[in-house]
């Protein structure tokens, strides 16, 4: 089934939104049933599992990393992670830009922002972004790439809630483009939509999708 899953969620969204597979508690044969549908782009959301997960599969596998991060374990995947979603505090991404420099890499990251009702989620608001991309110590990270922000919407039926949040977001996006990233091609990414919220995500303009449980199966 997940390859059909796969296969059929990809059939249904965009050409230039691209799906990121959540392969959180999943075990190794289910990330290689969609490796083998062609699916190269997985999303995992605790860092030992993300390394051991890293170790076992195909290296050309491309790990997001999409849960909380922890400045003490940056370093487990600075040398391998295509892109970290979760960046919500100005010291987790000093972090990132020191781990980047020691193994002269350019980590690519994105902004995650608090868009939800919920007390629970982490993220950035939008001042405090603001603030961030103006400091002086933003100017001097050479290690970090910022690609663009991320966010999750509340969880509930309310589809115009969710709508709301979605577009709060991708609002958020296209201000923090046109005064800090004009000339930055690569902050491009709109991170937004789940299993049960993707559509209106994509309707809101997104362009990357994190979505587990309708490829894989629920989740115990
Ligand atoms: C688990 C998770 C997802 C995927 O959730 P589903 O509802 O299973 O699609 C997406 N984003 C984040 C940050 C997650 O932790």
């Amino acid at each position: 089934m997940i390859k059909e899953n796969l296969l059929k969620i990809k059939e249904r969204i965009p050409e230039d939104v691209t799906l990121v597979a959540v392969s959180k508690t999943k075990p190794n044969d289910a990330i290689l049933s969609a490796y083998n549908a062609g699916h190269k782009d997985f999303g995992e959301n605790k860092v030992q599992e993300l390394v051991e997960k890293a170790a076992a599969l195909p290296k050309d596998i491309q790990w997001h990393m999409i849960g909380h991060l922890q400045r003490n374990k940056v370093k487990y995947i600075a040398p391998f992670v295509h892109l970290i979603h979760g960046v919500d505090s100005p010291r987790l991404l000093e972090e990132i830009n020191k781990q980047g420099k020691k193994i002269d890499r350019i980590i690519p990251v994105l902004l995650q922002f608090h868009i939800a009702k919920e007390e629970s989620k982490f993220g950035f608001d939008f001042e405090e972004v603001k603030e961030l991309l103006s400091s002086e110590a933003f100017a001097k990270y050479e290690n970090i790439d910022v690609h663009g922000v991320m966010g999750m919407a509340t969880f509930t039926d309310n589809e115009e809630q969710v709508a709301d949040e979605f577009r709060a977001l991708h609002n958020y996006f296209q201000v923090l483009k046109s005064h800090y990233f004009k000339f930055n091609n690569a902050f491009r990414i709109v991170s937004m939509g789940m299993s049960g919220d993707y559509n209106i995500a994509i309707a809101e303009g997104s362009n990357m999708i994190r979505v587990g449980s309708a490829i894989f199966g629920e989740r115990n």
